[in-house]
């Protein structure tokens, strides 16, 4: 019998959670203006709204906070952080910033200017968030496929290169200032990017003489694909992958809340002196010095721990295998589930969930609070919400997809709490006919309203 995927680690401390009653729920859900984000965390039974920052730390992690160097500058965390970058990654410059959008404005602050168009695949919403506050276009070129949720595709994440092609061949050269991979593909499903497509992206980077920056919140959960989806990488190590990913890079942003499993913190890799120059300058300006940009050097050690913990391949086979674990049994209770499953979270299509709830009713988001009120569980919508308006027209944008995301956080939950989650949305599918109608927004903010939007039943 083939043995069942175990965590790599066991449980030396707990964290008691609460249950709620149905009644409550209603109520609370209902002050919070039908917005998850506006509930208390003990109004929450299973916390599935992120996978980011919500990870639980090794017990190495913690003793590494208590060696923290808090010196303003120079300090030694700093530079444990730095050889750790170095060595995993292979950057030899890098700044450190309180989190992965922190680091998106800093270097968006030096390479992108008002009309400037910049392609990749699905742009994480900060990341859209970002370009757009500088009056900038982010082009999607994914795959066609990626937006078909029972359309089996290795690697979902990846690049149209003919789409791609078409935008470099539209766009004037300076208008370009970066091509951006996000691995994995958080906005069409946490799906990874092949290593055949980065080497190609790549490729069609250098002959344009592009650079290409890759937003790497997962970029372990993609080497972990890699190495078991892609020919060729079956025998190399997550760590010779991770390093080869990184090879095409000329910049990286991160989010280490994600796959370096702390609660806080971010980094810019750079292998240019002269970017990482005219980077610090808004380091210092937004974040902090150079050497602690944003982050405590305790928090600094305990990220440095973490990108090695995050790119050992039994904790990922342990971390993958526990978000196939829902996705298996929502499978199997006939629920709609995006496919093939993603790396850190299970996307349940709303549209083929709730096919009579009209799309200006926000489908994914009324699945949410369904959700919710049936068993306590948050989950997050991504779609239309999500989507924002049209920065110009100021028309709702409908995106392809209305899902509900169940994000996994790292090593927080047991295989029980994830059983739960099927089984309640497995009730809410039961009774998914007496679901008709949808939400209306009362407020909402001009930009990444998803964060803070008040909404009503729509009647
Ligand atoms: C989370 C995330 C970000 C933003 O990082 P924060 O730490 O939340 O600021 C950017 N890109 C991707 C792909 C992400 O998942």
């Amino acid at each position: 019998m083939k043995l069942p995927y175990a965590e790599s680690y066991k449980i030396k401390m707990v964290e008691p959670i609460r249950k709620s009653t149905e009644t409550e729920r209603k109520t609370w859900i209902k002050d919070a203006r039908y917005n998850l984000f506006n509930l208390k965390s003990e109004q929450v039974f299973v916390d599935l709204l992120t996978d980011s920052g919500t990870g639980a730390m090794s017990d190495r992690q913690w003793s590494a906070m208590m060696l923290g160097d808090e010196s303003y500058a120079g300090a030694s965390s700093y530079f444990k952080l730095k050889e750790a970058i170095r060595d995993l990654l292979g950057f030899e410059y890098f700044l450190p910033t309180h989190q992965g959008r922190a680091a998106e404005n800093v270097l968006f602050s030096v390479l992108v200017k008002e009309g400037d168009v910049i392609p990749g695949n699905a742009h994480f919403d900060t990341t859209k968030g970002h370009i757009e506050f500088r009056k900038a276009t982010a082009v999607d070129c994914t795959i066609n496929d990626a937006f078909e949720t029972t359309k089996d595709h290795p690697f979902k994440g990846n690049v149209d290169l003919q789409k791609l092609k078409t935008v470099l061949k539209d766009t004037p050269r300076d208008k370009i200032p970066f091509i951006i991979l996000t691995i994995t593909c958080n906005s069409s499903g946490g799906q990874p990017v092949s290593m055949e497509n980065i080497k190609a992206v790549s490729k069609l980077a250098k002959d344009h003489n592009i650079p290409l920056l890759f937003d790497s919140a997962r970029f372990a959960e993609n080497a972990y694909f890699i190495k078991i989806r892609e020919e060729g990488y079956e025998d190399k190590s997550i760590r010779e992958i991770v390093k080869e990913i990184f090879s095409h890079a000329d910049a990286m942003t991160m989010s280490s809340k994600k796959d370096a499993i702390v609660n806080m913190g971010g980094f810019i890799g750079f292998r240019s002196e002269d970017l990482f120059k005219k980077a610090s300058v808004y380091n210092i300006l937004f974040e902090g010095y150079i050497t602690y940009g944003g982050m405590s050097g305790r928090d600094m050690n305990a990220l440095a721990q973490g990108l090695y913990e995050g790119t050992e391949f039994a904790y990922l086979e342990s971390r993958v295998g526990q978000v196939a674990y829902l996705g298996q049994l929502l499978l199997e209770y006939g629920v709609p589930v995006q496919f093939p499953f993603g790396g850190h979270a299970i996307f349940v299509d709303a549209i083929r969930f709730l096919p009579q709830v009209p799309k200006e009713q926000y489908i994914a988001q009324t699945l949410a609070v369904e959700l919710y009120i049936e068993a306590g569980v948050r989950g997050v919508e991504i779609g239309t919400l999500l989507a924002d308006r049209d920065p110009i027209t100021r028309e709702n944008r409908f995106p392809k997809m209305e899902l509900l995301r169940l994000a996994i956080p790292r090593r927080t939950y047991t295989n029980n709490h994830i059983a739960y989650v099927a089984a309640a949305l497995k009730n809410v599918y039961d009774r998914r006919d007496k679901i008709t109608e949808g939400l209306r927004i009362m407020n909402e903010a001009p930009i990444m309203r998803h964060f803070t939007v008040e909404l009503e039943k729509a009647e």
